[in-house]
């Protein structure tokens, strides 16, 4: 493993940030860490960079305990959301920045500052200021500046935040390419879950300083360790021990149900499904969402929401349906995943 994080815990007057916090990630990987406002993401990152010090665990990097190793001999490159820019500083002398300050050679800095420019698509920009580029190339340039000392591990805290909607799309797919192509280990934060599907090809959930999941985004998709992990990947309804429904009784020992839309099928009224017994509802509303029609459906009173394609023959509102789930994951109080078939 080349970045290991074990036990790590870290304190801000007696707020617990990082509760026991271990992963690790293999060389060469494009790791997400995703979670809500709040949850230590940033925390694990400045932990990682040496800008901040676990209060007990270990920190590994390529095989060596780098506790205490200060942030300036790690070998990390960051990327800030704000791209912390230096505003009186062109293009080529904001990527040069980090090697001017090792005192390199000046031939040398050149042809580096260029190449890495030439990587990241900003070729003739590099007399420019940053007030004079777009969102999209500061942070170009902020990932130049990163890269250009060339180092073995790079943190991208929300890079892609102060990014237009339109621009981040196609940044996101740019920076996981040119990630690839390097082969340098990374790790970035985000908050929204379809950048880290997109993007990573590992995720690691945080929750309130923990670690809920670590995996790739197929997989967590396919079998959440956690309601929280359901909640975060993919969409899913969750539903108490009380809130029970058709089939849930027949377990015993769970306390928490997840539903995903898709693994529930709707049916007009009269056609049965095939397989399993179905549950009676309304449909109270229908949304067109292109490639798929979603459906809310009144269920005993809960609301369910289900998909349906735009081939099949359409639903209304106030309508009765047959309703069947065709598979559930249910958790006990330690929120281990219990069983998955209905
Ligand atoms: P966001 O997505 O909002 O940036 P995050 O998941 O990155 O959130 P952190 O910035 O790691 O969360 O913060 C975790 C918790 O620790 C928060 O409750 C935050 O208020 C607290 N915290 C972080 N840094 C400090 C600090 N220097 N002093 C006090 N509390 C802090």
């Amino acid at each position: 493993m080349y970045v290991e994080l074990k036990d790590v815990n870290k304190e801000f007057k007696g707020f617990r940030a990082l509760n026991d916090v271990s992963f690790s990630i293999e060389k060469g990987k494009l790791v997400g860490l995703l979670g809500p406002s709040g949850s230590g993401k940033t925390t694990i990152l400045r932990t990682l960079a040496g800008l901040a010090h676990p209060d007990s665990g270990d920190i590994f990097i390529d095989g060596k305990r780098v506790n205490d190793v200060p942030a300036s001999k790690r070998g990390i490159g960051f990327v800030f959301q704000n791209y912390a820019l230096f505003r009186y500083m062109t293009v080529f002398d904001n990527v040069a920045f980090g090697l001017t300050v090792e005192k390199k050679d000046k031939k040398f800095i050149k042809q580096r500052v260029n190449e890495l420019i030439g990587l990241v698509g900003l070729e003739g920009l590099q007399d420019r200021y940053p007030h004079q580029l777009s969102g999209g190339q500061r942070q170009r340039v902020a990932f130049a500046r990163a890269l250009a000392p060339n180092p073995h591990l790079l943190l991208l805290d929300e890079p892609f935040a102060a990014i237009d909607a339109k621009i981040r799309k196609e940044l996101r797919l740019w920076l996981r390419e040119t990630i690839n192509s390097l082969g340098i280990t990374s790790i970035f934060v985000t908050h929204d879950q379809d950048e880290a599907v997109e993007v990573a090809d590992e995720i690691v959930i945080v929750n309130s300083g923990r670690i809920e999941q670590k995996g790739n985004p197929a997989d967590i998709y396919k079998s959440p360790a956690t309601p929280f992990a359901a909640r975060f990947i993919g969409e899913s309804l969750v539903l108490d021990r009380h809130e029970t429904l058709h089939g849930f009784e027949t377990y015993s020992g769970y306390d928490k149900a997840v539903i995903r839309p898709e693994l529930i099928q709707i049916t007009k009224h009269g056609k049965q499904p095939i397989l399993h017994a179905s549950e009676d509802g309304i449909v109270e509303d229908v949304f067109f969402r292109g490639s798929l029609i979603e459906v809310h459906v009144n269920v005993k009173g809960m609301r369910l929401i289900g998909h349906r394609s735009p081939e099949e023959e359409p639903l209304l509102p106030g309508e009765k349906v047959s309703v069947l789930i065709y598979r559930l994951y249910l958790y006990n109080e330690d929120k281990v995943h219990l069983a998955e078939n209905v």
